[in-house]
Order: structure tokens, then C-alpha cells, then sequence
């Protein structure tokens, strides 16, 4: 999922990038994309309050790629396109494009409606099963300790572990089974190929689809026109690089994907531009990485970076959006060898840069 903080701290210049289709569609209603591919809206409830989601018709059924997060909007918001736009004509397959609610929230709900498969990728499969899973336990002590070595205070540490599991109330109950789709795999739709190209770091192995015909790359969370992409490091794996896994994907995508495309996001509008904004996205990463670099001039903690990071203050409900982000940087410094951390006899993580072309 997304949230406004992480949104770009300069604003994107409206000249950079063309949205050719104009107005967005109402929820439950579609534009027609290209022949076969229709742009619909589901509803979200929060700041970002939508997520796109795509219709592509094959033969007698229609492909879905993206569904929506579970909420009683999103099934009203199908429950009409079914009977309008989608001419009531069964759903075949369900495509995510990875685990995230706002995406995998109804694949459940239409699998079992429309007696349909889930093809996704295996690691977003099992993670979401994984996360699915921790509905209804106790937050564990490797997720009390994670937070604590960030520098969160007690009151924080309550929060988390109320909201702990949380991931699961925004998902129906996911298939018990599901088709792989893996980098490079080919999928026809419609008579047309639509080719896997995997993304790391946003998720652990998102899914775009790039079919060269249409000239059209469905590009999930893994590319969006007007929000840089929350990269985080989360409890399960404290030392993940996530950071070098999204600059080695968004390398990968400019030379696989022509920049011919029309770059079909999950949030925004459909947009030209897409190696120019793959150039920006990897600049300003690497642009937060220098200025955390500098203010670890002097020992700190995740949650002192927030300013370095962030051109709005950090409230309480984006605590862990946001410190996940400065552990995804920190860590990337870690691996470059630019910084080092040390524990403290409380168990709070402190950063500190290291000047690397000394060693
Ligand atoms: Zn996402």
C-alpha cells in the first residue's frame, strides 16, 4: 500500500509526463485502454483513495488484474461493473499483481464467485498467506524488539501491538491454491502476449505485465506516476536490503520495457514517460541516501532521520510507514559499507556514516 508522506518530496512537473486519457473512470465504470483492456476504479478508504484496477477480455471470459481491498464498496463497485461495463460475462482468471490488500483484498471473494484461478507470483502467494496468518496472534517479541532498536517510545509499542494482525482484516480468505506466474513467463490474453516482468522491494516479487502489441505495461506498485513507492523493512527480516532490490528492479524494467509504453499504475492516471520516471524514482533515492549519508555525520536513530527523509512531519499513523522507509536507507547504507550501526545496552540502534573511501 501507499501513503501520502512518501509522496515526492519535489513535485512532479506537469510537463514530464502525458496522461492521455483523461478523466478517471467512477467507481464500477471503465474506460477502454486499448482494444480488450478496460481501466476500472475500486474505492479505498483512506488519504489515497483509490487503486486502478484492469479488465482484459479473453474469448468468452474476462481476464481481472488487480481487485481491490475488501471492503463492502469494492464488491458494490463490481457488483456493477458485472452487470454494466463487464456486459455480465463471467470473470476466467484473476491476476495480482502482489500481496498488498488494496490488490489481493477480493481475489478471494471473485475466485469463488466466478469458480476461477489465481495466478500470481509464488513469494507474493506465500507472504500473503504468511501475513494473513498472524490475524488473530499475539504481536511477537522479534517485532516489540524491532521497533524499540528504531527508538519507539512505550505508547508506540502499545500501538503496534494492538494493531498487530491487522493485515488479514483487509483480505477474504485467499484460494487455497494458486497458479505461478514467474519472470519472463508469457501469458496469452485475448490472442495477445503479455510478458512477466518481476519487481523487488516494494514487494518481494511484484508483478508487471508489458504486452509489446498493445504497447502497454500494467505496472502495479512497481511504477506510479505521482508517489514514490513505500520501500520498507519490516520485523520478519531486520537486515533486508530492500532499497538495492528496487534500484537493480527499476535498472531491469528500463531495459526490458521499451519507453514507448502506456505505464498502466495502480494509483494515478495511465501515463506516458516511463523510463523518464524510472530515471527520477532511482535519482531520488539516491538523493535521500546522500542527505541521510551527511546527517549521519553524528549517531542516530531510525526515527531521528524522518526530517532527512520526509518533507512532512510523521504523525502517529505513519510511524511505521515511515520508519520502515528510513530502515529501508539505512540498511542500504549498511550494505554500501557508508555507515555502520551499534546496539546500545537498551537495545536501541544508533547509525553512524563511515567514510568508505577510507577503508
Ligand atoms: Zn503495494
Amino acid at each position: 500500500m501507499e501513503s501520502e508522506p512518501f509522496r515526492d518530496r519535489a513535485p512532479v512537473n506537469s510537463d514530464t509526463f502525458t496522461y492521455p486519457l483523461g478523466s478517471p473512470p467512477a467507481p464500477g465504470d471503465a474506460v477502454e485502454v486499448a482494444p480488450g483492456v478496460l481501466w476500472l476504479r475500486m474505492p479505498l478508504p483512506m488519504a489515497l483513495n483509490h487503486i486502478n484496477v484492469w479488465a482484459l477480455a479473453d474469448k468468452d471470459a474476462w481476464t481481472l488484474v488487480d481487485t481491490g481491498i475488501q471492503i463492502p464498496e469494492t464488491a458494490t463497485a463490481w457488483q456493477r461493473a458485472f452487470s454494466t461495463t463487464l456486459h455480465g460475462r463471467p470473470v476466467g482468471r484473476i491476476i495480482c499483481t502482489h500481496m498488498h490488500p488494496d490488490h489481493i483484498g477480493m481475489a478471494g471473494w471473485l475466485t469463488r464467485r466466478f469458480d476461477c484461478r489465481l495466478w500470481m507470483t509464488r513469494l507474493e502467494y506465500v507472504t500473503c498467506r504468511m501475513l494473513a496468518a498472524d490475524t488473530g496472534r499475539e504481536a511477537p517479541a522479534d517485532g516489540i524488539r524491532f521497533y524499540r532498536a528504531a527508538g519507539w517510545d512505550e505508547e508506540a509499542i502499545e500501538d503496534y501491538k494492538a494493531r498487530f494482525g491487522e493485515f488479514g482484516k483487509h483480505i477474504y480468505a485467499l484460494p487455497d491454491s494458486f497458479r505461478r506466474i514467474s519472470d519472463g513467463d508469457e501469458i496469452v490474453i485475448g490472442g495477445r502476449t503479455w510478458h512477466a516482468v518481476i519487481g523487488r522491494g516494494h514487494s518481494p516479487e511484484h508483478l508487471c505485465l508489458h504486452c509489446p502489441d498493445l504497447a502497454l505495461m500494467i505496472s502495479g506498485d512497481q511504477v506510479l506516476p505521482r508517489i514514490t513507492s513505500n520501500v520498507s523493512v519490516h520485523p520478519t527480516e531486520p537486515e533486508a536490503d530492500p532499497l538495492r532490490d528496487w534500484l537493480a528492479s527499476i535498472a531491469d524494467i528500463a531495459r526490458r520495457v521499451s519507453d514507448d509504453v502506456l505505464v498502466l499504475p495502480a494509483h494515478n492516471e495511465p501515463f506516458r514517460g516511463l523510463h523518464t520516471r524510472l530515471s527520477q524514482l532511482s535519482e531520488r533515492h539516491e538523493e535521500s541516501l546522500g542527505r541521510l549519508r551527511e546527517a549521519l555525520c553524528e549517531p542516530k536513530r531510525a526515527i531521528d532521520v524522518f526530517d532527512t527523509m520526509f518533507r512532512r512531519p510523521v504523525g502517529p499513523g505513519l510511524l511505521s510507514f515511515a520508519t520502515g522507509e528510513a530502515l529501508a536507507h539505512l540498511n542500504c547504507l549498511i550494505h554500501r559499507r557508508q555507515a555502520v550501526v551499534k546496539l546500545d545496552a537498551d537495545g536501541i540502534a544508533w547509525y553512524r556514516s563511515v567514510d568508505s573511501s577510507l577503508e
